[in-house]
């Protein structure tokens, strides 16, 4: 765990300065509704572009991918919401700046931001070609050295601004230093782009198919810098080939564009209501409980891989289940209250264990009331294959 020293502080105290400045000037409090004269205005911002290519893929690049589903967001939204205004960060193939990125969300008052990218692992990465899903994330500290690099990777381009060091007052995309100063800011509307996140990944993976890897956190300098409730969306990974081709294709592009507009527009019906309410939406686990980092992905591409073989038979399993989690327990965990043996699948970002199994729903009653003790919250499922099916 960090813990705040002097030193550091003085090393970095003009940008705290600034930042801190900046989102007092910027932040009105997150529970004033926007009267509804004022027209909701949404921020997409299609990552990279111009002479900063981002990922590349076998036939594509990223900024391409980037800016062709957030025109198609901005399209659905302007076809069908004629009370919200759309505004970019680029319409075009041209560079633009991450400051220059948030000032424009700024500019244009806007409250909600939302930024589209490809993701891609490095080469040394021995899953590159078969790692796949969408992950969206929101403001918060790098849980891990990998998970610093999706920032860095992120954030590198920074670099390729002439004035940098002056401009960004000292922050070096690189240097792991330059994060630590994220570990004392608030984030008032963390609860509202968690909702948002856990919309958009609902969607990607039921009508885009994306396989769902769930909400996270890191430090995305425009997720830092944006005083409005903000998301960073990792479409799919372009370092796989299958998921490259579908990202440049039309049909690809507009499931995914439609994935985003859904998620909008439920996110946007809970908050005409009277207040935010966020309760109507379906809450994720808190991003930063869910481990983010090249180990842990490796581990959900075997985990799903274990459990399928299992039972390739066709055949109606049933089964108690009575825990989701978002990390894995031990199988002998205390959490499981005594209950042994315990099953887990994996799904939609969820470890869930499960109790019992039979083939007929008769047979499965008596091991139901005996966890529905324990948990009170536990109810049969069917699975067929691994996987669940109903
Ligand atoms: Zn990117």
């Amino acid at each position: 765990m960090f813990s705040f020293n002097i030193r550091m502080f003085h090393r970095h105290s003009r940008w705290l300065c600034a930042l801190l400045l900046a989102s007092l000037w910027l932040c009105p409090s997150p529970f004033t509704t926007t009267a509804s004269a004022k027209d909701f205005v949404i921020v997409l911002d299609p990552g990279h572009g111009g002479k900063d290519a981002g990922a590349i893929g076998v036939k594509g690049k990223e900024k391409n991918i980037n800016l062709g589903v957030a025109l198609k967001v901005g399209a659905l939204i302007e076809k069908n919401m004629p009370n919200v205004k759309v505004c970019y960060t680029r319409k075009t193939d041209v560079f633009i700046g991450l400051k220059e990125r948030t000032d424009i969300a700024h500019k244009n008052h806007g409250d909600l931001f939302i930024s589209i990218h490809a993701n891609s692992v490095s080469k040394k990465n021995k899953n590159r070609k078969t790692i796949r899903g969408a992950s969206t994330y929101v403001l918060g500290l790098a849980r891990s050295k990998q998970n610093l690099e999706i920032a860095q990777r992120e954030n590198a381009v920074i670099m390729l601004e002439d004035d940098y060091t002056t401009k960004y007052e000292g922050f070096d995309p690189n240097s792991p230093e330059s994060y630590i100063i994220f570990e004392t800011m608030q984030d008032v509307y963390r609860d509202q782009s968690i909702a948002f996140a856990g919309l958009v990944q609902d969607e990607l993976s039921s009508v885009a198919g994306r396989k769902d890897r769930g909400v996270r956190q890191n430090i995305f300098y425009v997720l830092a810098r944006t005083s409005m409730p903000s998301v960073l969306i990792e479409l799919d990974f372009i370092c796989n080939p299958t998921q490259e081709k579908y990202m440049l294709s039309e049909k690809g592009q507009q499931e995914m564009a439609q994935s985003i507009y859904n998620a909008f527009a439920s996110y946007k019906a809970s908050y005409d209501g009277e207040n935010i309410d966020l309760s109507k939406i379906k809450k994720r686990p808190d991003p930063s409980t869910v481990t983010d980092d090249t180990a842990a992905d490796e581990a959900d591409e075997s985990e799903e891989s274990d459990n399928t073989p299992a039972a390739q038979t066709g055949e109606t399993v049933y089964k108690v289940q009575f825990m989701a989690l978002p990390h894995k327990l031990s199988k002998n965990s205390k959490e499981f209250k005594g209950l042994s043996p315990v099953e887990v699948y994996y799904e939609k970002g969820y470890y869930k264990y499960t109790y019992g199994a039979s083939t007929s729903r008769k047979g499965i009653e008596a091991d139901f009331q005996k966890v529905r003790k324990l948990f009170k919250d536990a109810f049969i499922i069917a699975m067929r294959d691994g996987k669940r099916v109903q």
